[in-house]
């Protein structure tokens, strides 16, 4: 199995370097050619603005939209979410984005104080979705992240942020058919269960 992680801008190393931790071969892509020997893709963060006009630019914006329409299994995280978000709030009205994720989310929707941070998630739906013993909460970094606001029927709820006293907080990981997407860095931290859910799609 072949995965690739789009390798135009941003901290794609730290995904390859997940995947190699999995002892899965993950590629680096950034011509449309290599779309097509991939089983899976992470869009990583970076910079949701840049990514899409360096996504037009290497034309491989049309041939990645027609690949998540077939049913790539994908791995947005970060910028990579909101560029397969339905609906972006406070983006630049010249990005463009994918539109396949029944979400609206808010770039850098955690506001100055917050524009990083680190939690633990409460993450029993994601534990519940992956074969294997639960992980408990999952530690999560927010880089400038953005925030998901609103939840589409389709749209399945993997983890949350908590709230001071123990309650629901802000989604923050979601799956919605062939589209995982996580408002944080999950390659920055050691627990690999998010990588180990997109690599069972993958191979679905
Ligand atoms: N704020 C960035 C954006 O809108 C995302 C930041 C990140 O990926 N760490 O693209």
């Amino acid at each position: 199995m072949t995965v690739g992680v789009l390798a135009l801008q941003g901290d794609f190393a730290k995904h390859l370097d997940a995947f190699a931790e999995l002892g899965v071969e993950a590629v680096a892509v950034r011509r449309p050619v290599e779309l097509d020997a991939l089983c899976g893709l992470v869009l990583p963060g970076g910079e949701s603005t840049t990514l899409s006009l360096l996504l037009d630019s290497s034309g491989l914006t049309e041939p990645l939209a027609e690949h998540l329409r077939a049913g790539l299994a994908v791995f947005g995280t970060c910028a990579g979410l909101v560029l397969l978000a339905e609906e972006i709030l406070d983006g630049r009205p010249d990005q463009r984005a994918f539109g396949v994720l029944g979400v609206t989310v808010r770039r850098n929707g955690y506001g100055r104080q917050l524009a990083s941070f680190e939690t633990e998630l409460d993450a029993a739906a994601l534990d519940a979705s992956l074969s294997g013993d639960p992980g408990g909460p999952l530690p999560a970094v927010f880089i400038r992240a953005p925030r998901i606001e609103t939840v589409g029927p389709g749209v399945e709820v993997l983890a949350r942020l908590v709230g001071p006293g123990g309650e629901d907080g802000d989604v923050v990981a979601v799956r919605e058919k062939n589209i995982l997407a996580a408002a944080f860095h999950p390659e920055l931290t050691a627990d690999r269960r998010m990588h180990r859910l997109f690599l069972e799609m993958a191979g679905e």
